[in-house]
């Protein structure tokens, strides 16, 4: 196990060296890499920052034309010389095989399940199917191999999960590179846990304009750190005095200014498409806004809506027309049903949301994404906040139980998503269990947390099911979980992209991901 383990390591390590040259070689042909979320370069500023490393000579750069051609010239046996370097050796065929396997996207399970893997990709999955000569087997035993976990709602670069005073006063007095550190180890528990792919809704520093959400969709890219594929929303946008205002509850003019639309907080349909655009333009893969008040921001009301119908359509709008979707923070029904006819693409949390607009939401077919995990670990920790979050925290912890159950009977689209930061990171799988306690099939949580997901995050070509052709995003847990559904708490192997980040227990020493990280929620 131990040799096993080093060898994985080392073999790591080359394949995050190769992949780290194929990487950069990528950022010299990347041309439509901010369209595809997927793509490895994907993000403004560093396909910037690579054009300017990589290619010698910028047009408009004063360089007299005599000694422009030397300069091609290298650029040119610089190319010729990269392309003749084997980027990858010949990929080995991997062949994993468990108990069962579920694909994603079946109501049932199926037995003796096999994926067949060869690079970064699926070649075949299914039950029985005989290994090809040569392949290396991995016999995963009495488990169910299942797509990677997604969760349409985490903040890797955050964490609020502790006494909610002291982190509030942690977090301006920190570095926001230091931050940045800590989201390192909260992106590796994440993938550890089973979650290949996440949506990172927001990620602020109040004071700051750094985009570490951005960074470290990056970084993971270039195999410089170990996390899932993230599909990032740098600040996310909302109201003056609004859930995303970071200087709201704090005395006037205490950070010297108010915030404007480079850190998201736009008022009025101009400002807004303005604010989207500098948040595509830095890098965003996805809009966030915030149409409705929120439980932990101190100076407004949990239900009220924030946006108006026209700076909803704007919103909406603006991004749609540059391609990316758009997921609304909202608790209330009146935000809610403004948001869905607006055309947004997903409500986050709708803990009011009466049945009439659950009835708009089918119809328009927008999709929900519960985060049942926040909800549940505020209460369980209520005195950690201050008396105006409690209440708050609790009228929404009231209400969504019957909202989640009929949406359930109701057949609305839900995508798994947990709020990860609010509880410690590491614990989405924890979500699985609320769900199917509120009234859901584990396998209808099983495939809300995979081919749902994947469709809403628009990559369901790519990934979400374990099918031929599809990036080999492969986990395993034990036993069967449509018979117990805290198995998908024990994942115990995780492949993303053909590379295996866990076999067994985790591959590193489990990191201090947060303070009370310790701490159990409640059965419901
Ligand atoms: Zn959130």
């Amino acid at each position: 196990m131990g040799e096993h383990r080093s060898e994985d390591r080392r073999r790591h390590h080359t394949e995050n060296r190769e992949r780290a040259i194929e990487s950069r070689w990528l950022e010299h042909q990347s041309i439509e890499a901010k369209a595809d979320p997927l793509n490895k370069t994907a993000g403004g500023p560093s396909r910037g920052l690579a054009l300017c490393r990589g290619s010698f000579y910028i047009p408009g750069m004063n360089v007299p034309v005599l000694y422009r051609f030397p300069l091609r010239f290298i650029f040119l046996i610089t190319v010729v010389v990269l392309s003749a370097i084997p980027i990858r050796a010949a990929d080995k065929v991997v062949v994993l095989k468990a108990a069962r396997l579920f694909d994603g996207k079946s109501k049932t399970l199926v037995q003796n399940g096999v994926v067949i893997v060869q690079g970064n990709k699926i070649v075949d999955a299914g039950s029985n199917l005989p290994a090809p000569p040569d392949a290396q087997v991995i016999d995963l035993g009495d488990t169910t191999l299942s797509p990677g976990f997604m969760d349409g709602h985490t903040h890797l670069t955050l964490d609020f999960s502790g006494n909610y005073n002291e982190r509030r006063l942690k977090e301006v007095g920190l570095n926001v590179s230091e931050q940045a550190i800590a989201a390192t180890n909260y992106a590796r528990a994440t993938v550890e846990a089973g979650f290949t792919t996440v949506r990172d809704l927001g990620s602020r520093f109040v004071g700051s304009k750094e985009f570490v959400d951005v960074a470290l969709r990056n970084s993971i890219n270039k195999g410089v750190i170990v996390g899932p594929r993230m599909l990032v929303a740098t600040s996310g946008i909302g109201a003056t005095g609004g859930h995303f205002d970071p200087t709201s509850g704090f005395r006037d003019m205490l950070f010297g200014r108010e915030p404007d639309y480079s850190e998201g907080i736009a008022d009025g349909p101009d400002a807004i498409r303005k604010a989207v655009r500098f948040e595509v333009k830095n890098g965003a893969d996805v809009i966030k806004g915030a149409v409705s008040g929120g439980v932990l921001s101190l100076a407004d009301e949990v239900d009220t809506p924030q946006l108006t119908p026209a700076e909803m359509a704007a919103l909406v709008d603006e991004s749609h027309r540059l391609r990316k979707k758009v997921a609304v923070h909202c608790h209330g029904d009146q935000a809610a049903k403004e948001a869905i006819a607006a055309g947004v693409d997903s409500i986050e949390h709708g803990s009011f949301m009466k049945p009439e607009t659950l009835t708009l939401m089918k119809n328009k077919g927008t999709y929900l994404v519960p985060t049942l995990m926040a909800t549940e670990w505020i209460m369980s920790k209520i005195d950690n906040y201050p008396p105006v979050l409690q209440e708050k925290a609790k009228a929404a912890a009231a209400a969504r139980s019957d909202m989640f159950r009929n949406a359930v009977k109701m057949g609305i689209k839900i995508s798994f998503g947990t709020d990860a930061a609010v509880y410690p990171h590491g614990q989405n799988a924890k979500e699985f269990k609320l769900m199917v306690d509120l009234g859901m099939q584990p396998i209808d949580a099983l495939r809300s947390a995979t081919a749902t997901t994947a469709e809403l995050f628009g990559i369901a070509q790519k990934t979400g099911t374990l099918e031929k052709g599809k990036f080999a995003d492969v986990i395993a847990m034990p036993g069967d979980p449509t018979s117990d559904i805290t198995a998908s708490e024990r994942v115990s192997f995780v492949m993303k992209e053909g590379k295996i980040i866990r076999n067994g227990p985790p591959s590193a020493p489990p990191v201090a991901v947060s303070e009370n990280a310790e701490l159990e929620i409640p059965a419901d």
